[in-house]
């Protein structure tokens, strides 16, 4: 498990500047943490054939004091190789639970909160109590959350084997497939372990502006997923073209710039808010503070 989540460039073992920075940067997170440096934003996933938001993404942002935004690739990497990610981790998760409450409250109560989980967390016993205990204590069914876990380490046969997934979904809760064609894939695994979501890698999502190969991957995958009754995201989608490119091969579902960026709590609310009222569903004043 730490081999696969360690496979890319270990910035803290890089010679000179870049090593002393990310040495620094590393050493920064947890006081980052008690500082308040840490936030979410959330991006929109729309069912382009109504144009209703039914999820958000959670994306974790650092804004440090002196350096200003971190990439969220650098410090989770950086979090991924001290091993501060179980804590980091489990932040961003409450946070997104705390959010999701507050937008069920609004009357908000079947969107789905996604979650980026990494490699390290799955091989953290504890996870799964530590999910039940937050999801408990913020009053949200597990039905309100999906954990993405990239598919480097899920399709696997260490998916089948993982402790940590059997019993998160043994508890119901939905797993999402992230970055999903990206070369790892052994399709025969979503067989073995059910999963609530693929989503499609951005290279290949992409892709089918220019290559009919790739129109014909998606629209497999697209067909597959349908049978299994898994739900099929493309991401990445920043124009009309693309996304109804995609619509054409079986994948309405679309997370991407096109609809929006990750937007912060209050922007989000409006934004899933609209949508939804398109529909007659009106949600609630949030109140403040
Ligand atoms: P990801 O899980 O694949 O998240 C999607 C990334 O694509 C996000 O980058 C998002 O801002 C970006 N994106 C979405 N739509 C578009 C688009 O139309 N065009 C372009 N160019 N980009 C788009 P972000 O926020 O920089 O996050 C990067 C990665 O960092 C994430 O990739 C995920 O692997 C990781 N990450 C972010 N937040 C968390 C977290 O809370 N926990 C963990 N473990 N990883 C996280
Ligand atoms: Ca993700
Ligand atoms: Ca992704």
């Amino acid at each position: 498990m730490h081999r696969l989540a360690h496979a890319g460039p270990r910035l803290l073992s890089r010679p000179g500047a870049v090593g002393g920075l990310a040495y620094n940067l590393a050493s920064d997170m947890k006081a980052a943490l008690k500082r308040d440096e840490f936030y979410l934003e959330y991006q929109p996933q729309v069912n382009s054939d109504t144009g209703r938001v039914y999820g958000v993404e959670s994306l974790m942002r650092w804004k440090h004091s002196q350096i200003g935004s971190i990439p969220p690739p650098v410090f989770i990497g950086l979090s991924e190789d001290t091993g501060y990610i179980a804590d980091l981790g489990l932040w961003g998760f409450e946070q997104s639970i705390r959010q999701m409450a507050e937008w069920r409250s609004a009357g908000m109560t079947d969107l789905i909160m996604s979650v980026n989980v990494s490699a390290i967390q799955l091989a953290d016993k504890n996870l799964p109590g530590n999910v039940m205990k937050i999801l408990d204590h913020y009053d949200v069914p597990v039905g309100n959350v999906k954990l993405e876990v990239t598919e480097s380490i899920a399709l696997t046969s260490q998916m089948v084997k993982n402790e940590v997934l059997a019993r998160l979904h043994a508890l119901n809760i939905q797993l999402a497939i992230d970055d999903f064609g990206m070369g790892h894939s052994s399709l025969t695994y979503l067989k073995k372990f059910p999963v609530a979501s693929l989503k499609l890698d951005g290279v290949l999502s992409r892709d089918v502006l220019a290559s009919r190969s790739s129109c014909e991957i998606i629209s497999s995958i697209a067909e597959l997923c349908a049978s299994l009754n898994i739900n099929l995201v493309a991401e990445y989608v920043e124009d009309e073209e693309h996304l109804l490119k995609l619509r054409s091969l079986g994948c309405p579902n679309i997370q991407g710039y096109f609809y929006s960026r990750p937007l912060g709590s209050e922007e989000a609310f409006a934004f899933i808010s609209k949508t939804h009222k398109a529909y007659g569903e009106q949600s609630r004043q949030l109140s403040v503070g």
